[in-house]
This record gives structure tokens, C-alpha cells and sequence, in this order.
């Protein structure tokens, strides 16, 4: 069985391969945090409060929120459904569509649940027909990544919905919007009328909380019931929730972050253009950028100046490419400038 592999990192490198906040969270959060009393750590959290700013910070109602264990626990959720609900004969399916994020078919697999791959399209734009013809009466879950990752790339709610006319009665189509903060994109909006969708929110990237362990599933209630029944009531712990209302709080640190990321994808988008590589416009913290045979030499000799970015030439159409985290702009600039030095010193 595959299992997630933890991308090494070592303390005072600059960590520009997991997409994380390289500003930090916000002060705020900390302050919630070394606030808290020792009777809020000896107690069960009460999720009162976080549920009632949450939900209005993302314009829903609280009965279609649910609150979870960063977003990888919404989508193991997700699995545990589709493992729930047997088809006849055979094993559940999960569609993945390549190249995708390593959690869905960890998680499918996880539960017993096939993972079936749909093949990338050569500009990684969403391959709508090769999804449709890949639904079967086995399917219980498609997982939808928009802005992709590693590609950046958006899927339009168009193609979504098509997506969930097209499945089978138990199944859903899980829309992880891990990147939402960086593009405005969403498929929330059309919740109303989409009984099979749910959409999956993390406060790991723009909000900077990754390690406090923070996500959001957004649905109709009664989509949502089968994810709470199956959720442990108290997946959010105290610092994650005191942590979470003070990061909702701080729109002003979210506003800057998001400029900031703007800006740094434009630095990477002009390094590709300049040196002539083929790379994607992102709706993400990231860039994918085809660097061709030099890619695995440019990660090392970055690494070598503790500088980490993600060689991504072993995912599904990404042959030669890198993955790089646009975050602060300071950050972008230096990992551009080494290179650029490299490629300079292998190619001129
Ligand atoms: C980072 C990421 C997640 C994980 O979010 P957590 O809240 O940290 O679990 C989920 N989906 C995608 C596409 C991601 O890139």
C-alpha cells in the first residue's frame, strides 16, 4: 500500500516545496494560543464560536460546514464513504485526475477503495470527456483539485457540475479548494443546486496554519450528515480552533499574503519567459514551470543552497518539470536568482 512520504526539510532552509505560508501566520495567532487557560486544555474543545465565525467567514450556514482535521481528513473522509457504500460486485472506485495530489489515491487505498486514474491533457486543462467515460457503477467519489495541484490550472464549475450529473446515486464529487484564497474561484456557489458535491477548504496554505491542523468541508447538510457521522467529534483541537477564529479575524494579514503571492507567481512567470521554458498560469501559491532534463540537477544544486524546491518530473505529464512555492516575493526573487545562475552556468 502506497504511504505519503514526508518531503525532508531541514531547520533554515527556505521551504519553497510544500506550498506552505512562508510569511507565517498571523501574530494574532499565537497570541489566541498562549491564551489560553489550563482548563481550555483540560477540557473538551467547545466549537461554538469557531463554527459561528467560520461559517461566516465563508458565507455559509453552519449546518453546511464541517470542521476538520485539515483538509486530509476530509479527504480520508471522503474515502471512508465511498468504502461504505459497495458496489455489487467488485471494488469501489475513486476517480483521480492526473496529475493530482498524493492524498486521494493514499486515502482511497487506505480504505479499500480503487483508485482510477484519468490521464492528464498535454496543457493540463480539465480533461472533462476522459472523467465522464472513466464513471462507472462502482464510482462512489471523483476528486477535483481547482486550482489543480502541482499544475495550478482551474477547473471550471461548469465542468463540475457536469461531472456530478453524470455519477451514479451514492456517489459525490469531493472539489478540494486548498488554493480558493489565491484565485477567488469556488464552487460553493452553486451548493444550492449540486445534492452530490462537497467542497473541501484548508487554512494550511493562504492562513498559514499547516501545522495546527485546520480544514473545512462545505456542503448541504444532508451531504454533509454521512462526513459528520463519520468524523470524531473532536478532530479540531483547542489550539486549532482558538488559532483558526484569530486567523479569520486578521483579513488584513490574508489580504497582504495573497498580494504577495500574486506578485512572486508574476517574478516566476517572467524567469520562464525569459529563459524560454514552458511553465502554467496559477490560481495557486505555486508555479509549475517545465525546466526539461535539467529539473532533478536544478532541485539539487538548489537544495545544496538550502533552498527547497519540488521536482515534479515523476507526476503524470509533468515530465522535466519543477514545482515552486510563490510566496513572499523577497523569497521568489531568491530562488529565482539560483536559477537562474544554475541554468546560466549549464546552458550559455
Ligand atoms: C495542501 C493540500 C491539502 C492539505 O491540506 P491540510 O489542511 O494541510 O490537510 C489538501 N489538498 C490539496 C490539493 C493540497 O495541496
Amino acid at each position: 500500500m502506497q504511504e505519503y512520504q514526508r518531503p525532508a526539510a531541514a531547520p533554515g532552509q527556505l521551504r519553497l516545496h510544500l506550498n506552505e505560508n512562508t510569511a507565517g501566520c498571523s501574530p494574532r495567532v499565537i497570541e489566541a494560543i498562549a491564551a489560553l487557560t489550563p482548563e481550555d486544555v483540560a477540557f473538551y474543545p467547545d466549537y461554538d464560536a469557531v463554527y459561528e465565525e467560520a461559517a461566516a467567514a465563508l458565507g455559509v450556514a453552519q449546518d453546511s460546514l464541517l470542521l476538520v482535521n485539515g483538509l486530509d481528513e476530509g479527504i480520508l473522509m471522503a474515502a471512508v464513504l465511498a468504502m461504505r457504500e459497495r458496489p455489487p460486485e467488485g471494488r469501489a472506485e475513486a476517480i483521480v485526475i492526473q496529475p493530482a495530489f498524493d492524498m486521494y489515491a493514499i486515502s482511497a487505498e487506505a480504505c479499500g477503495v480503487a483508485p482510477v486514474h484519468v490521464p492528464p491533457r498535454p496543457d493540463f486543462t480539465f480533461p472533462l470527456d476522459a472523467t465522464l467515460a472513466a464513471v462507472t457503477r462502482r464510482t462512489r467519489v471523483v476528486y477535483i483539485t481547482s486550482p489543480n495541484n502541482p499544475t495550478g490550472v482551474r477547473v471550471s464549475n461548469a465542468a463540475i457540475g457536469e461531472v456530478a450529473r453524470a455519477l451514479p446515486p451514492s456517489a459525490i464529487v469531493f472539489v478540494d479548494e486548498a488554493y480558493h484564497d489565491f484565485c477567488g474561484d469556488t464552487f460553493a456557489g452553486e451548493l444550492a443546486s449540486a445534492r452530490n458535491v462537497v467542497v473541501g477548504r484548508t487554512f494550511a496554505k493562504a492562513h498559514g496554519l499547516a501545522a495546527l491542523r485546520v480544514g473545512a468541508l462545505i456542503g448541504q447538510p444532508a451531504t454533509l450528515a454521512p462526513f459528520r457521522a463519520v468524523t470524531p467529534p473532536y478532530s479540531l483541537n483547542v489550539c486549532a480552533a482558538a488559532g483558526l477564529r484569530a486567523a479569520l479575524a486578521d483579513r488584513a494579514q490574508l489580504d497582504g499574503y495573497v498580494s504577495e503571492v500574486r506578485a512572486s507567481r508574476a517574478v516566476v512567470y517572467e524567469f520562464a519567459r525569459h529563459r524560454g521554458l514552458e511553465y502554467w498560469e496559477s490560481g495557486a501559491n505555486f508555479v509549475l514551470v517545465r525546466v526539461g532534463p535539467l529539473a532533478a540537477p536544478l532541485v539539487r544544486h538548489l537544495r545544496e543552497q538550502n533552498i527547497l524546491i519540488r521536482d515534479k518530473s515523476g507526476d503524470p505529464g509533468c515530465d522535466g518539470c519543477i514545482r515552486i512555492t510563490t510566496g513572499l516575493v523577497a523569497h521568489t526573487e531568491r530562488a529565482v536568482r539560483a536559477m537562474e545562475a544554475f541554468l546560466a552556468s549549464r546552458t550559455d
